[in-house]
């Protein structure tokens, strides 16, 4: 943000949550910004970062919150969108779960009630699993054949990762012919996946954070793409950006590239 303009007021939904908590931190420590309003049905009448955690969404209105983030759970996550669009909020979305007919209402919805709101998601907010994203499909157009190994902790909701899913759609997209590889299995699921031909794996284990692998095979070589957030501090310079972004972007944006000015 430039020098002598407003701090901008940020709520946070999911606050109590792993990386609601690392968010707030985050927000907290930043002199643009200035975290208002904690909302997290879980976390209730806790404290995060000297604010206290409330159970409504009506915390945010109360707060007059500029922009809110949204790393909840993939079952709450359009409605809480639709939440802030009804009432003139800019959104940062974290949560995966958003699929293309989602965005889609999303999008409607922000022209419904006047571009009042513009919203932001990004499957992956850590600036290297962008990279790896743009360099799987880059190196699609040389070789179709592709699987993908993602790889998080235990608490995760939802199967494939937000970004497996993003990786996917590139690397189908990106491709120079179509793939398919064999189907055969003797273990139901041990193929993992399937969109497009690209196979997904989803690895859930304690101890993991978020990791993910493409591996792309040709003809006598293979080619692996690899990106590790060791830990939460890792999505948070991608979050601050788009949370000070999001206000100068009408409409609905997808992706965190469409920030880092890459090419
Ligand atoms: P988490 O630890 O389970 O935290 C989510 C929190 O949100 C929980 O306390 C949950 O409460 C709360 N919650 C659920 N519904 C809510 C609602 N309607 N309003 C307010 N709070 C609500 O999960 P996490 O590990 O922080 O991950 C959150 C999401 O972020 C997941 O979808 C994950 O995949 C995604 N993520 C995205 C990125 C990225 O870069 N885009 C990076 C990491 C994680 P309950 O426990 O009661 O449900």
């Amino acid at each position: 943000m430039s020098r002598g303009a407003a701090v901008i007021r940020v709520g946070v939904l999911g606050a109590a949550g792993r990386m609601g908590r690392t968010v707030s931190a985050a927000v907290s420590a930043d002199p643009d910004l200035e975290l208002v309003a904690a909302v997290d049905p879980a976390g209730a009448g806790q404290r995060v970062e000297g604010v206290e955690v409330a159970a409504d969404p009506e915390a945010l209105v109360a707060a007059g919150v500029e922009v809110v983030v949204d790393f909840t759970h993939p079952s709450a996550v359009l409605g809480n969108v639709r939440w802030g669009i009804e009432h003139g909020v800019h959104v940062v979305v974290g949560t995966t779960g958003l699929g293309p007919d989602d965005l889609e209402a999303i999008g409607r919805l922000i022209v419904e009630h006047g571009g009042r709101s513009n919203v932001f998601v990004a499957p992956n907010f850590a600036v290297g699993a962008v990279l790896m994203m743009q360099f799987a499909r880059q190196a699609a157009r040389f070789f179709p054949a592709a699987e993908i190994i993602e790889l998080h902790h235990d608490g995760k909701a939802d199967a494939p990762s937000g970004t497996a899913l993003s990786t996917a759609r590139e690397v189908a997209e990106g491709r120079s012919a179509a793939w398919r590889g064999p189907d055969g299995e003797t273990l139901p699921g041990a193929r993992g996946g399937d969109h497009e031909g690209v196979r997904i794996h989803s690895v859930r284990l304690p101890g993991l954070v978020a990791h993910q692998e493409v591996i792309l095979g040709g003809p006598g070589q293979v080619l692996s793409i690899r990106h590790d957030s060791l830990d939460r501090a890792s999505f948070m310079p991608g979050v601050l950006l788009a949370v000070k972004a999001v206000g100068d972007r009408p409409g609905l944006t997808v992706g965190l590239e469409h920030l880092l000015e890459l090419d």
